[in-house]
């Protein structure tokens, strides 16, 4: 019963480095936030302990009469929060209710239609050394080369030259709103299932700030833990009654065995929140934040360095800062920035013409910082400093002074 710092001091000094490095940096990764301490709470508790293979009132294993709650909770609150009838919160992570998507909608050699990982999509997209790529014949739609935006009509084109059973609307990387309705009139011209991966615009969905797939999609996959701001986790949604069986069995015994239920239990809490005024504050924010961003990135000094972002702006919570035309690359941006004390990835643009392990882009997004309290004043603050690395316009030393002290105004976990 002794704590971890007796059990494993090594383990131990690993957390409260980490604890350490949340609290004086400022995070920016475009899917990462801050759970709450309440979250935290579910997902270091006894829960751990518990097999509940199986669904509420239907386990495998004895004494799950508490956890069921839980789970039901977590159920009950995904279906009001996005308004769904069918709801699955039993996914390890975003990858494995994506493997159970595709277990229920399609078949092994199935065509996939996705967005092209280079171009933002994911690699549980059908990128080919993911079972994505392996278990299904996976074809992409890309982004047009001078926009850089999802042109509907290449969408259609693909998806009637090679009738897809299955079309994928989502990503990881891009700026903008998807036209779900489009989405849904090609699968059903071409006779394929809808799914659409929300995973990183789910917080916006939730808050009423982007638009909903769910009148749209069959089914609708996410994870908790990017704008959600939950445990690290998946989960399902569906409206298509016929397809509820198959998820639940696709989830369960498909593609897993016993349920997290300390992190089923954190969702719940995830998802209560979520529902709260607060938090569509802080979506608001976050929104906000890579608009000024994204302005501040597009500004006459950056344009002189040969900075964008794609697509011109953004509608969502992140900006790609593109820097084919820049002296400096990917790598070197992301190093910079990490040296000043932001914490960012770099990301290769569509038609990189750098290798992917140096790309022309970089990633930027704001959930963390919102959640952190930060708003307009200081997301402009730290988008001219971000703007003054990348240009070379202010030494290091000074930048990361700044970031201290925006990190300071913004304690992370205090009494942690
Ligand atoms: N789907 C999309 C669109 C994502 O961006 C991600 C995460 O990067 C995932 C799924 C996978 O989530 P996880 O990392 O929890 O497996």
């Amino acid at each position: 019963n002794e704590p971890l710092s007796v059990v494993d001091p090594e383990i131990a000094a690993v957390l409260e480095q980490e604890l350490g490095r949340q609290r004086s940096t400022l995070e920016m990764i475009a899917s990462e936030n801050f759970v709450p301490r309440a979250v935290l709470e579910s997902q270091g508790s006894v829960l751990t302990n518990k097999y509940a293979e199986g669904y509420p009132g239907r386990r495998y294993y004895g004494g799950c009469e508490f956890v069921d709650i839980a789970e039901n909770l977590a159920i009950e609150r995904a279906k009001s929060l996005f308004g769904a009838q069918f709801a699955n919160v039993q996914p390890h992570s975003g990858a494995q209710a994506n493997a159970a998507v595709l277990h229920a909608i399609a078949n092994a050699g199935d065509t996939i239609l996705g967005l092209e990982l280079a171009h933002g999509g994911h690699l549980t997209h059908g990128m080919k050394l993911n079972f994505s790529g392996r278990l299904y014949n996976a074809v992409a739609y890309g982004v047009d080369p001078e926009t850089f935006l999802i042109d509907m009509d290449v969408v259609r084109q693909k998806a009637l030259e090679h009738k897809p059973a299955v079309i994928i609307a989502g990503w990881s990387a891009y700026p903008r709103q998807l036209d779900f309705a489009a989405f849904r009139a090609i699968a059903d011209e071409v006779g394929a299932k809808l799914w659409v991966d929300m995973a990183h615009f789910a917080g916006l969905v939730a808050a009423g700030l982007h638009p909903s797939p769910m009148e749209h999609a069959h089914v609708v996959s996410s994870t908790v833990h990017k704008t959600i701001g939950g445990p690290r986790s998946g989960f399902i949604l569906s409206n298509d009654e016929s397809l509820f069986k198959k998820l639940n069995s696709a989830v369960f015994p498909g593609q897993q065995g016993g349920p997290l239920m300390h992190v089923i239990a954190a969702k719940a809490t995830a998802f209560k929140l979520a529902a709260s005024p607060e938090f569509r504050d802080r979506q608001e924010r976050t929104i906000r934040g890579a608009q000024i961003l994204a302005d501040r990135l597009t500004a006459v000094d950056a344009r002189d360095a040969g900075i964008g972002v794609l697509t011109g702006g953004t509608d969502v919570h992140l900006a790609l800062v593109d820097l084919r035309e820049s002296h400096i690359d990917g790598k070197q941006a992301e190093d910079v920035l990490h040296e000043v004390g932001i914490t960012v990835n770099r990301n290769s643009v569509p038609f990189d013409p750098r290798p992917p392990m140096v790309t022309s882009g970089v990633r930027i997004g704001t959930p963390a910082l919102a959640t952190r309290g930060f708003d307009d004043a200081e997301f402009a603050e730290v988008a001219d400093v971000i703007a003054q690395a990348l240009t070379g316009a202010s030494e290091v030393p000074v930048l990361r002074e700044r970031v201290a002290t925006l990190a300071d105004r913004f304690p992370l976990y205090p009494g942690l």
